[in-house]
């Protein structure tokens, strides 16, 4: 049994995957090719916004967000202390300095209670400049968006939504990759929508916006393709993963659908014996990952290996607790909640074909 069965997605998807893939190399536009504009197109649909401008991957999808929204040093991002580490990597490599928060018990995302407390300290310190918020859709639920944009507004603060593992989810009605200022998205292969190589998309209704991400993706460009306007970056998606892209977008919906059979039958078993994850009302999730809490962590997961039932940790270690941030100043009495969930979260295997 694999954790997430990229090969029965294939197998399924192979005669539109391939057929798509035979007429990229037919056509030979391998940068920037027509697959990537109607990809945009269809991604945009799909969320509910104006704009999806794709990237290299998920990574520098954050960093051209933090090129648009200006963060550079002197600059305080707050973003959660239990997430992957490209969401806090990408504000430090601005030369800004992440401002870590805790989780929410519930629903393991960035708790808007502890967000407001850090917001108010930073400000009360006077060393740094409040510039943006990074909340993390972690799992594949949407975080608190209605509480958030509250907070972002009553602070005067950016607001990123990194939706690397969000995309598919909603609250009420409203799509993941539509709040905030400026959403992002990964199509690394073992996100809920994943290519077959990296990738990922920005997406924003802001028209500014939009054109400042399509100048910084490629080098900077300007009107006039030999004069460069500003500092950029290359990151492009290559055209046969748009091409891939096209075909699993299709299918998406449909896998959300078992996605979500596959978590309610994880419930059905699993509840009383596990905390197991719990879905807001007007939430839904794109299940990124189906995480459960155990205090006896290692004797379960030794015990789904012995079944030949693959388990991984999503995540051993906080962000205040990587060696890289381990000169960024962190308040004293650290972060009960995601420390406690880092040494007791596990996640069971989850994917459109189990
Ligand atoms: C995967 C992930 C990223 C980075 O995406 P890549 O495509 O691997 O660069 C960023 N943030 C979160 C929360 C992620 O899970």
């Amino acid at each position: 049994m694999q954790f997430i069965d990229l090969a029965a997605q294939y197998q399924h998807l192979k005669t539109k995957i391939d057929k798509r893939i035979q007429t990229v190399l037919d056509h030979g536009n391998y940068i920037m090719g027509p697959e990537v504009q109607e990809l945009e197109h269809e991604l945009a649909k799909y969320v509910g916004v104006k704009h999806a401008v794709t990237c290299a991957n998920g990574t520098d999808a954050l960093t051209l967000a933090m090129m648009v929204l200006n963060i550079e040093k002197g600059d305080a991002v707050f973003c959660p202390t239990f997430t992957f580490f490209a969401t806090a990597e990408v504000i430090a490599y601005e030369g800004a300095t992440p401002v870590f928060v805790d989780s929410d018990e519930e629903t393991f995302n960035i708790c808007p209670v502890d967000l407001e407390k850090q917001i108010k300290t930073t400000i009360a310190e006077g060393k740094l400049n409040p510039k943006a918020i990074i909340a993390v859709d972690l799992f594949g639920l949407p975080a608190n968006y209605l509480e958030i944009e509250k907070i972002a507004e009553r602070y005067n603060l950016k607001l990123v939504e990194d939706a690397a593992q969000g995309f598919g989810g909603s609250i009420n009605g409203k799509k993941a990759c539509s709040f905030g200022d400026i959403a992002t998205t990964s199509f690394f292969p073992a996100k809920p929508l994943g290519c077959y190589g990296d990738g990922g998309a920005i997406f924003t209704n802001n028209d500014e916006y939009a054109e400042l991400l399509k100048s910084y993706r490629v080098h900077g460009k300007g009107n006039d393709k030999y004069d460069n306007v500003r500092i950029g970056m290359n990151s492009r998606l290559d055209t046969i993963q748009a091409a891939i892209l096209l075909e699993k977008l299709a299918e998406f919906p449909t896998e959300l659908v078992n996605r979500n059979k596959a978590a309610a039958n994880y419930e059905k078993s699993l509840a009383g014996k596990y905390k197991t994850p719990q879905v807001p009302e007007g939430y839904t999730s794109s299940w990124a990952q189906y995480t459960i809490v155990s205090e006896r962590r290692d004797e379960e997961m030794a015990r789904y290996k012995e079944h030949g039932i693959p388990t991984m940790i999503y995540y051993g270690t906080c962000m205040h607790q990587q060696t890289a941030f381990i000169d960024t100043q962190c308040r004293p009495e650290g972060f009960p909640v995601a420390e406690r969930l880092a040494k007791s979260v596990f996640s069971l295997p989850m994917h459109g074909y189990l």
